[in-house]
Order: C-alpha cells, then structure tokens, then sequence
C-alpha cells in the first residue's frame, strides 16, 4: 500500500571554505581565538570601509562546482541582502541572488536517484552571539564575520531522512576531496537549512518549514521525521501548515516556532555597489580543471580494482578523504595496502569515535602507521602490542623504535625461551595432552594460552601454537 503522505525536503547548506583569510578583507579565518581578534574595519563594517574580493574564494567555489557537475557562470556579481541583527554589524550580508556562480549540477544516490542542485552562491559569514545566563545578556564576537562561505542549495527533490543523510555524507564527502571545506560539522563549517513539507502523492507541494543551522546528522535525520509527522497531523485534523522558521531543539527532540518566514523581497536585494563583476575566463577555468582532484566515486573504483578489498570496506575508506590519504601515503611508506587498510577501518577508526574527532584531526604520521604493521607482521610484536604502539605513538608523537622499547612490547623471539615454556606447560597438563592426542584438537587453545601467560603475553600466538602442534605431533 502506498504511503498516504509524502515528505519532500530541499536543502541549503552552508559551508565555510578554507581560505586562509576572509572574503573581502585579510582577517584570519581561524576558528576560535579571543573574541573581536580576527577583525578589522571592513568585516565590522565600520563606515568607509570598503571590500576587497578574495579570488581564492572564487578559485574553491569553482573547484566545489565543477566537482558537482555544476554549470559555472562566467559573469557573476554580488548582491547585498538587507536585514539587521545584532550579529551581523554592517546590517547587510554580502550575497549572491541574480547571478550565483555556479548553476545546475547534483549528486546521485545509491539508489540511482538524481537529486539536483540549483545553484552554489558565495557569501559572508555572520558573527556570533553567546547568550550569558548569569549576566542575562548577549555577547557579541565578530571573529566569523566575513569568513567565506559557499551556500549549496538543492532543488526539492529529497524524499526522505534517510535521503537527506546520503545526501550530505556525500556532498560533504565530495566538498572534502575538492579540498574546499574542512568539513567539521561540530564546529560549523558545514551545516544545514531544512526545508520541509509534505503532500498527498500527486498532489502540488505543500507550505513547508525551514529549520536552520542543523550541524549533526542524527540531529538532521530526527528534525525531519519529526517535523514531517507534525505537519501530517496538522493536515490530518484539517489545520493548516504556517510558513515559518523553526527552531530545533535536540534535547527535547522537538521544534519550536522562531519566525514567519521571509522572502527574497523582504531583504531589499540590490546589486552590491562596492564589488565590480567578477568575470571568469577560459584560462581561469581550465587552470580549476587542472587542478580538479580525484572524487570519491573515481576513487572507489579504483580501489576496488587495484586494492582487491571488499567493496564495505573501500566504500567507508572513500567516504572519508583523510582515510584515503591516509591509507595511500602509509602504502607508500612500504605497507600493504591490504593491511593499511585493515588498521584503518578497525583501530584508527575506533581511536577516532573514542576521542569524539573526525579522521582529519588524527594526528597520526603514515610512516609511524607503516612502522607499526611491519613490526606486527614481522612478529615482533603482537597484535594488540601493536594497537598499544598505535595510542602511545599518537599520545606522544614517539617514534616507534622507541616507543616498542619503552612499552616492553619485543616479543620473546628466541625459540629457547619459547620451547621452555611449551615443555614446562606440557609437562603440567598431561590430562590435556591426553585429550589432544584422542582427537580433541580443541585444547591446544587452553595450552597455548597457559604458554603465553608464562611469557607475560611477550610471544608471537601463531609461534606459540605452531610450536605446541610440532610437539604434540612427536
Ligand atoms: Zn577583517
């Protein structure tokens, strides 16, 4: 039976490009740092200050675009968007309305549905305001005012929360290959308006709700299905949807009402007159073209043909640029990309999620990671001595030679020390040894574990169990 509503769901997606320094001015773009540090005339918008366009903003924009199939326009100009808040001191954000740079363009979905791109617009960052319970005021800090952003925004193709998240793993994915974004989402560089609403199969589209700022994807995915069940139950008992802007609040799982919502006439939109048209020439294309990297999907194949790996697993290594660097500079350093990759999707990863970062801010050199696999394939040291040297190594930034010195990890590699212990342990469980020879081949896992307790777990488990099985064979 099909579903009696349908949910659809447009995106605009703001994300911060990484330039060294601001879009009309050469402040830092650094997150964080002292409040009003990174400032000066022209992002306060102080009287008399005029901007300068950075052209590296345009060179990432035009990266971003060509890496999403987009169209790019050769005369693009900027707008001004009118409207006051107290984080925003000029009273007007430079915009792009009339004539975005980048038009046209999609991602698809692993279900093979396509799902479009209006445009890509560059623009201006607002400050940010930090509410102070105890004073009962509102600070202001103008550090993010005028750092570059690009706002991709989707036609309202997307069905459902499931889509919504494929859908930004994927941009985000793909914004990151083009190197134009970092990428953190729980420091805001990338996140998301919601446009939502919902209609009857066949029918127009229905009024719909934006939610803004959404910087998680559990958040994202449980701000649609929530907003989307309450407009169906609005609809249901014959009242309307309003057109507004609502706040999602993630503790309570719920959205609140902010604000009707604006139209495009309400910010008094009007050519920027301090910024000329910025005019982008053959030349300048082709250099972006040149420059175009690898992407995801040419990637994915790639490994997959030249790696021999699952295609789970190349699939989660692709989602994530720094994986891939990662994983590629470490083969240079003499590892097998096979084992590289095994390390990667398991311990790196887990270190990742127990340190709450995302691969890009592991501070983990591929040579150490090189380092680590060739002295656990080498048997000098097991498995989880390795897993050991992989935290102590990025705790500290130790080399490895080092750090197997310093942790005990060298296993007993002389064969006398290891036919000691098996004699000794044979000796002592003779009804063990019994059950082995009668078949019950099942014990040599309690022999070999009585063996590497002897050697303190300095032992090389594979030795130990071929050993154990050369002797019971005598
Ligand atoms: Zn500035």
């Amino acid at each position: 039976m099909p579903a009696e509503f349908e949910t659809v769901i447009g995106l605009e997606v703001h994300a911060e490009m990484n330039t060294a320094s601001k879009i009309f001015c050469g402040c830092e773009t650094a997150f964080g740092g002292e409040p009003n540090t990174h400032c000066c005339p022209v992002c306060m918008g102080l009287p008399g200050a005029l901007p300068v366009f950075n052209g590296g903003v345009a060179e990432k924009a035009i990266l971003a675009g060509l890496s999403l199939g987009c169209e790019i326009t050769r005369e693009t100009v900027f707008d001004r968007k009118n409207y006051f808040y107290p984080d925003l001191p000029k009273a007007y954000q430079i915009s792009q309305l009339y004539h975005p740079i980048c038009q046209g363009g999609g991602i698809e979905l692993a279900s093979g549905r396509f799902i479009r791109l209006r445009e890509i617009h560059m623009e201006e960052d607002a400050g940010k305001l930090i509410h102070d319970p105890w004073t009962e005021s509102t600070l202001a800090d103008y550090n993010r005012c005028g750092v570059p952003l690009m706002e991709i925004v989707t036609q309202p193709d997307l069905r459902s929360p499931e889509e919504v998240i494929e859908f930004m793993q994927s941009l985000k994915s793909i914004l990151e290959y083009a190197g134009v974004t970092d990428g953190k989402m729980h420091e805001g560089s990338l996140r998301a308006d919601l446009n939502i609403s919902v209609r009857r199969p066949g029918e127009g589209f229905g009024t719909r709700t934006e939610m803004k700022n959404m910087n998680s994807f559990k958040a994202i995915q449980r701000a649609v299905t929530v907003e989307s069940e309450r407009q169906i139950a609005l609809i249901k008992r014959g009242e309307r949807v309003l057109q507004e802007t609502r706040r999602w609040d993630d503790n309570r799982d719920l959205s609140y009402p902010m604000r009707s919502k604006e139209n495009a006439q309400d910010y008094r939109y009007f050519p920027e007159p301090d910024l000329p048209a910025l005019h982008i020439d053959e030349g300048w294309l082709n250099e972006a073209c040149k420059a175009l990297p690898e992407l995801p999907k040419a990637k994915r194949e790639r490994y997959f043909a030249q790696f021999v790996l699952p295609r789970h697993d190349v699939e989660i290594l692709c989602q994530t640029h720094a994986l891939t660097v990662l994983l590629e500079r470490t083969a240079e350093q003499g590892a097998s990309p096979k084992d590289a990759a095994n390390w990667i999707l398991s311990d790196v990863l887990r270190l990742c999620r127990e340190r709450e970062i995302e691969p890009a801010e592991l501070q983990l050199a591929p040579k150490a990671l090189a380092e680590i696999i060739a002295a656990v394939n080498g048997g000098r040291v097991n498995r989880s001595g390795g897993r050991a040297l992989l935290e102590h190594v990025l705790a500290g930034e130790k080399a490895v030679e080092a750090a197997i010195a310093e942790l005990g990890l060298e296993l007993a590699g002389d064969e006398n020390a290891l036919g000691a212990s098996i004699a000794e342990v044979l000796a002592e469980n003779p009804d063990a040894v019994a059950n082995y020879r009668a078949g019950k081949v099942k014990v040599l896992g309690f022999l070999a574990g009585q063996c590497m307790q002897k050697l303190k777990g300095r032992a090389d488990p594979r030795r130990v169990s071929e050993l154990l099985r050369e002797e019971l064979a005598k």
